[in-house]
């Protein structure tokens, strides 16, 4: 148990929890929308402090991350529950369960973490597999140990943390963050209630605090897959973060409670062409075993760059920061900043 690091207390021993943009306010003894902190006689409490469901040896491109670190394994771990409702959700087995200790991993201390990421061989960490932002508390210890290290540390988000949180993760020495934009405003209140507004201002700050940044979107029949949402999507990928930030476009499998058939591939590659057409530089194609859109081609004269097979990268024909045949800037970082 860890007193919640961001909150306000109000009057009557209530208390605003200030970690995700939910702000929920809590009474003695109530749990917020998450289910991941509770109020104990006026002040918050995190349950979930180094509470782990799951931890693998992981590559960066499993993320994923394609211009962050190629080839380099990350340690992953996640913790339980979530703060969106999404019904598709591929990970339901962890984001839909509440933190129960006899179901998890176990508590690991953030410097034990950082120990198993050296044995693992791994040259980062990340927070994946349900929401990191939940894990607040535990991952602004873990970053500064990390980065001592020699380790570099990604989450993949849903980009709902508040400002503070993120100013918070971001002076810890986050490196990476993969933002999940889950479609367009009404789909994002519809199905995940929340405001996709603050998922685009997250990712604008993200991003102007040099936090390296590139957005996913997994395209699903029904919900963002018409001509109008994926243009507004790359769109608003061009506008507010630049035409050289990736876009991942994945495929959808049923999954939870949502029954719409697997995404076409047909549709895939038609929203990699809106991508592109929208001016985005490196549109990838994700979740497609063996599909080509899952590589990176050199955006001025389509030289192979690196060819990636499954969740791995199988080969790179670059190590640095330009197109070996036509001299072209590639915004990829390969190595840790000495
Ligand atoms: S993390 Fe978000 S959803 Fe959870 S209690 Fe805090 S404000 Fe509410």
């Amino acid at each position: 148990m860890r007193e919640g690091l961001l909150q306000e207390r109000l009057p009557g021993g209530k208390s605003r929890c200030l970690t995700c943009a939910r702000r929920c306010v809590l009474a003695p003894g109530e749990k917020g929308f998450c289910k991941t902190r509770e109020n104990r006689d006026g002040k918050i409490f995190t349950l979930v402090y180094g509470l782990i469901s799951a931890v693998s040896a992981n590559p960066m491109e499993k993320k994923p991350f394609y211009h962050l670190f190629p080839g380099d394994l990350a340690l992953t771990c996640g913790t339980w529950s979530c703060n969106f409702t999404c019904p598709w959700c591929q990970n339901w087995e962890i984001s839909k369960r509440l933190p129960l200790l006899d179901r998890s991993f176990g508590f690991i201390p953030p410097a034990e973490f950082v120990r198993m990421a050296k044995e693992e061989g791994c040259q980062g960490v990340s927070l994946s597999f349900n929401e990191p932002t939940l894990l607040l508390e535990w991952a602004v210890e873990l970053f500064p140990l990390a980065k001592r290290a020699g380790l570099h540390t990604n989450i993949v988000t849903n980009g709902y943390m508040t400002e503070e949180a993120l100013e918070v993760l971001v002076s810890a020495g986050l490196d990476g963050a993969n933002i999940d934009w889950k479609g367009g405003p009404e789909a994002v209140r519809e199905f995940c209630s929340a405001d996709f507004h603050v998922v685009l201002r997250n990712s604008r700050l993200l991003q102007r605090h040099g936090v390296h940044v590139e957005i996913t979107t997994l395209i699903i029949p029904g919900v963002n897959d018409d001509e109008e949402t994926l243009c507004f999507l790359a769109e608003k990928i061009v506008e507010e973060l630049g035409t050289l930030t990736p876009w991942h476009i994945t495929r959808y499998f049923p999954a939870y409670r949502f029954r719409a058939p697997p995404t076409p591939i047909a549709t895939l590659e038609r929203a990699k062409e809106i991508g592109e057409a929208a001016g985005i530089r490196f549109v990838y194609i994700g979740n497609v075993p063996g599909h080509p859109g899952q590589n990176t081609y050199c955006p001025a004269c389509r030289a192979l760059l690196i060819e990636r097979e499954g969740l791995s990268l199988r080969k790179s024909y670059t190590t640095g920061n330009v197109c070996p045949r036509c001299g072209e800037g590639l915004p990829i970082r390969f190595h840790v900043a000495k």
